[in-house]
C-alpha cells in the first residue's frame, strides 16, 4: 500500500514528531491553515475516523488526549479539531488523521 502517512509513522519518511505515544504520532501539516496546524495520526492504518473507532478505539482516546496536551504545549487559548471523512468533505489522505488547528480566530460555519 502506498500510504504517505504509513511512511511517516513507520519512519520511512523522516519527520519531526511533536508527540509520540503507544498508538499515535503528531507532526506539523505541510500546508498549514492556522499558525498551529498539527496532524494526529494513528500508527495503524485505518481509512477514516469511523473505521478507526471500530478497529482501535483506544487510539481515538489517545488522539484526543494528545490533542489536549499539544494545545497546552503550544499555548493555544482554544483550538479546533477536524476529521474530514470522504473526498466530498475534503479528505485527501485516506489514513485517519485529526487536524488540530489554533492560534487564530475561527468562523462558523466552516468553509
Ligand atoms: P485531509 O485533506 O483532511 O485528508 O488532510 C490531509 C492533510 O495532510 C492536508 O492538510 C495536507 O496538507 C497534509 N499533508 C499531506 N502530505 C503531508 C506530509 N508529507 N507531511 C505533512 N502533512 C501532509
Amino acid at each position: 500500500m502506498n500510504c504517505i502517512f504509513c511512511k511517516i509513522t513507520n519512519g520511512e519518511i523522516p519527520t519531526n514528531f511533536h508527540y509520540e505515544g503507544e498508538r499515535v504520532i503528531a507532526f506539523a501539516d505541510l500546508n498549514p491553515q492556522a499558525p498551529t496546524h498539527l496532524l494526529l495520526v494513528p500508527k495503524s492504518h485505518y481509512e477514516n475516523a469511523a473505521e478507526l473507532a471500530k478497529g482501535d478505539p483506544n487510539a481515538l482516546v489517545e488522539i484526543f488526549s494528545a490533542a489536549e496536551q499539544l494545545a497546552r504545549e503550544f499555548n493555544l487559548e482554544g483550538y479546533r479539531t477536524v476529521f474530514n471523512t470522504g473526498a466530498a468533505a475534503g479528505q485527501s489522505v485516506f489514513h485517519a488523521h485529526l487536524h488540530l488547528l489554533g492560534g487564530r480566530a475561527f468562523s462558523w460555519p466552516p468553509g
